[in-house]
């Protein structure tokens, strides 16, 4: 794989900060975004921008075969049998909220038990917590190792008749922990539980393939898979999907409105109320078809390879306390350096140029599961290389050694 080539189709990262080249390590909370996505969302708004889906003239029919288009592309990269499961969103966290609330006016009623993880996000904490409240539902917790790891024997004993819902990450966004999702669905499925899969720190990452993990729902964000801020998608089996009410109302997902009573759109505009990001589905398919021309499994191995290469170099400075310890992990390395607060080391890096990011990261039972404030994360995407890492080995190794 060419990084050099890969780099130079991500403009931002020419740049200096401070005078010193950008390391940019911050790639689980978002990434940069190549050139041929800038210009896919320039080009929407100079030749094709009409609102989608109910205009008889010319553009608007443009901008909506565009915006189905996308839609058929997303299907095509996560593997979903139809582009009706596949509806648009405002990321990982609109596509959690969607499911939580939706499903929970389908399928849950006081008494019922849905597991998350002690590593999930908080968007795939509060939307449920939000709901419990009112529904009178239990929200429970699977515990996480010393690795870093979900204890999969806890999981498999805390199934219970009650049991309504399984929601946990495919990666997590401060272990890198890559979770058995496969096993997890069809230990759910045995108790005939329906799994939503987080899929935020993984369709950047992984081949993602939703019919072959046979997960119910599956949500991701477009910028963090190289796309625009504002777009993310939600996929969830068709017959779960049509038996859920919709989530907001509006224009889109109607068919018919009166007085009497108003009848919804079929899928997947049923979820999809108001005037979509059209613009952003656009560039997303544009991201995604930027990945699939490198390939998945290239991105995958590659990823891989240099995370494993962060991991020793990194390992090998004294003082440090590498946060989760997966086999099977991707993108992410979480740290602490001796008693320094994170915060000063990602102050002091940021001097340096380089950017990563300090805290709970929106994963705060985790940080209380390890007895810690938070972390230093450093997180990779396709463009990083080696070179880098060694910027961030010789920087911590500085810090340290003015503390
Ligand atoms: N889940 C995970 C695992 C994440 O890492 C993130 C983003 N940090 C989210 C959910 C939320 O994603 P967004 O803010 O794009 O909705």
């Amino acid at each position: 794989m060419d990084i050099t080539r890969i780099r130079e189709d991500f403009p931002i990262l020419g740049q200096k900060v401070y005078g010193k080249p950008l390391v940019y390590l911050d790639n689980a909370a978002t990434t940069q975004k190549p050139l041929c996505v800038i210009d896919a969302v320039s080009n929407a708004y100079r030749n094709v921008n009409a609102n989608v889906h109910r205009g008889v003239h010319f553009l608007s029919q443009q901008a909506t075969e565009r915006m189905e288009a996308a839609r058929e592309t997303v299907r095509r990269f996560i593997g979903a049998g139809s582009t009706e499961e596949v509806i648009f969103t405002r990321g990982t966290t609109e596509s959690i909220n969607l499911v939580a609330s939706s499903f929970a006016k389908a399928f849950l009623k006081s008494g019922d038990e849905v597991l998350v993880s002690e590593m999930e996000h908080h968007s795939n904490i509060v939307p449920w917590q939000l709901l419990a409240e009112r529904v009178g539902f239990k929200l429970l917790a699977i515990p996480v190792t010393a690795d870093g790891l979900l204890d999969m024997e806890a999981f498999r004993n805390m199934f219970t008749e009650r049991t309504k819902l399984v929601s946990v990450a495919h990666v997590s966004n401060v272990l890198g922990t890559v979770n058995p999702v496969r096993e997890i669905v069809q230990t759910a499925h045995g108790h005939g539980v329906p799994v939503l899969i987080d899929g935020a720190q993984s369709v950047p990452h992984l081949p993602v393939n939703v019919r072959e993990l046979d997960a119910d729902f599956y949500a991701f964000s477009g910028h963090k898979v190289y796309g625009p801020t504002g777009i993310g998608v939600l996929y969830g089996k068709r017959e779960l999907l049509e038996k859920m009410p919709p989530y907001q109302g509006g224009g889109e997902m109607i068919a018919h409105v009166s007085f009497e009573g108003t009848t919804f759109n079929e899928l997947p505009f049923k979820f999809e109320a108001g005037t979509p990001d059209y613009i952003g589905a656009v560039a997303l398919a544009e991201a995604l078809d930027y990945l699939s021309a490198i390939g998945m499994e290239a991105v995958d191995r590659r990823e891989r390879q240099l995370c494993s290469y962060a991991l020793d170099a990194m390992g090998a400075i004294p003082d440090i306390r590498i946060i989760g310890n997966a086999s099977d992990r991707c993108g992410v390395v979480s740290f602490l350096l001796g008693d320094i607060h994170p915060s000063d080391v990602g102050i002091l890096l940021d001097k340096l140029g380089i950017a990563v990011r300090t805290g709970h990261h929106c994963a705060e039972p985790l940080m209380r599961r390890f007895g810690i404030p938070g972390t230093v994360r450093a997180s990779l995407a396709i463009y990083n290389t080696e070179a880098e890492i060694d910027a961030l080995v010789a920087g911590i190794d500085r810090i340290r050694k003015m503390f």
